[in-house]
């Protein structure tokens, strides 16, 4: 039930003075929030004592779940050693460079090198700077058009939500700016023509992007950018095949490829990172989330050794490498990071995610299936998302697509379960601690909810 607002209580201050993100601003003076005040493993609990299953991990962040009170000494610990340094200058900190130093070891191989941000918008603002920069480096100015893909997700400052290929990121904000394009998604389920196998879908997809560059020019295309599987667009699971066709484009005309595995990176989908199980080679690689499970902002871009040099004798002709933050490599969260990271290793979170992910899954499709508004389950690892629509036969979606979508997220508040709806797509991505059991009574809820979806 809705509380009722004295003045000066919480919910009524947040009416008076907050916007937020990602919401409808009118429908939030009318319903106003869900103050969320603590959480324990995979529950979150509201100001008002009700439990939610967060089967959503907040953002598809919070790895290791909640109140982890390792990840609190270790930033109590770093506070009162260090609490702030930055990296410009030739500065560095431990916790950082401890850091770095993991991050390349534990990724694909051929990456060497580590940048920090804070959030997956600037690790991606600054991939894109840096690839134009390299291709001015090495004297090929023309080559700066970066190649993302429809549904695709990225971020929202001007460049990494230029990259984001959703149209509610674009519009009224005067997105994309020039040199982003954008190529088909990769989903099966909904783009594949009849009869088309998952092979032949992803043939046609890897040709249209070879068009496209073709049609561009090749001189002309610097970068091919996605998530090993896409996330906030709707958990889209890319066809067998489809990641080898496009890095061998990539290598054709010499596009460096760009793995963005701020949701899939640390175990998410049942490996280390999703480019071992699609069998990704990337130049650059892009994290964030899990890295700390969200508890303190901070996001880490890679990159290989080739790409690092032209860069490094560049930045020696003009003086400086003309980028960064203040808080980049910030040793806190780089502390937190670096005990999230152990916490990951000493209870092998990369080996639950794979057994509970498969589990998830399997539950998911036995559960569900046969339900008369499910089209299609699809995911890997411990993230999934159940697509509504109004016939199974035709795939035909409800009428406005995401109205019952919205519904069941708010249903699912009142079940005790919170998920994520891209439009009808339920989105799944419960922290990588999740046991079996909390996986049954994720379905149970889940299924409770469907049901009055039905009745809706
Ligand atoms: N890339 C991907 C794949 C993401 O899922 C997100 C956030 N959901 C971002 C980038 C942007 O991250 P942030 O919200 O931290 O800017």
């Amino acid at each position: 039930m809705k509380p009722q607002p004295n003045v000066n209580s919480q919910y009524a201050r947040d009416l008076t003075y907050a916007f937020h993100p990602y919401t409808n601003a009118r429908a939030h003076e009318e319903r106003g929030p869900i103050i969320m005040d603590h959480g324990k493993g995979v529950f979150v609990y509201d100001d008002q004592g009700n439990e939610y299953l967060e089967a959503l991990a907040g953002l598809w962040s919070v790895g290791v779940g909640y109140g982890e009170e390792r990840l609190v000494t270790a930033a109590a610990e770093q506070m009162r050693k260090l609490p702030y340094y930055h990296s410009f200058a030739h500065k560095a900190n431990g916790p950082a460079i401890d850091l770095a130093e993991q991050l390349v070891k534990m990724t694909p191989e051929r990456l060497a090198r580590v940048f920090f941000a804070n959030s997956g918008s600037e690790a991606n603002d600054t991939v894109i700077k840096m690839v134009w920069y390299y291709n001015n480096a090495i004297g090929r100015p023309e080559k700066k058009k970066i190649v993302a893909r429809i549904r695709g997700y990225h971020g929202i400052t001007i460049a990494s939500g230029s990259l984001t290929g959703l149209p509610w990121n674009h519009r009224d904000f005067d997105l994309p700016i020039a040199n982003i394009l954008h190529t088909a998604c990769p989903h099966h389920y909904r783009f594949a023509m009849e009869g088309e196998s998952e092979e032949e879908f992803a043939s046609r997809l890897a040709g249209q992007f070879e068009q496209l560059i073709l049609d561009e020019g090749p001189e002309t295309i610097a970068a091919f950018i996605g998530e090993p599987v896409m996330g906030a667009g709707g958990v889209i699971v890319p066809p067998k095949t489809y990641w080898q066709k496009i890095q061998a484009i990539c290598r054709k005309y010499d596009i460096l490829v760009i793995a963005d595995e701020v949701i899939t990176g640390f175990g998410r989908t049942g490996t280390p990172f999703a480019c071992e199980r699609f069998d990704i080679d990337p130049d650059i690689l892009v994290l964030s989330k899990q890295i700390t499970s969200s508890y303190l902002p901070m996001s880490a871009v890679l990159f290989t050794d080739a790409f690092y040099q032209p860069i490094a004798d560049n930045t020696a002709k003009i003086g400086t490498f003309g980028h960064g933050f203040t808080t980049s490599g910030h040793p806190v969260a780089s502390a937190v990071a670096l005990e999230n990271l152990a916490i990951i290793q000493e209870r092998d979170l990369f080996g639950n995610a794979a057994r509970v992910g498969e589990y998830l899954q399997t539950r998911l499709r036995s559960a569900f299936s046969d339900h008369p508004l499910v089209g299609e389950i699809r995911g890997v690892g411990l993230i999934a998302a159940v697509e509504l629509v109004a016939d199974k036969a035709s795939k035909r979606s409800f009428d406005p697509l995401g109205r019952l979508g919205a519904y069941f997220f708010d249903q699912g508040h009142k079940r005790g379960i919170i998920i994520r709806n891209v439009q009808d797509s339920m989105a799944i991505c419960p922290p990588l601690v999740i046991t079996e059991e909390e996986v049954d009574e994720l379905v149970k809820r889940f299924g409770q909810t469907l049901d009055d979806a039905l009745a809706w």
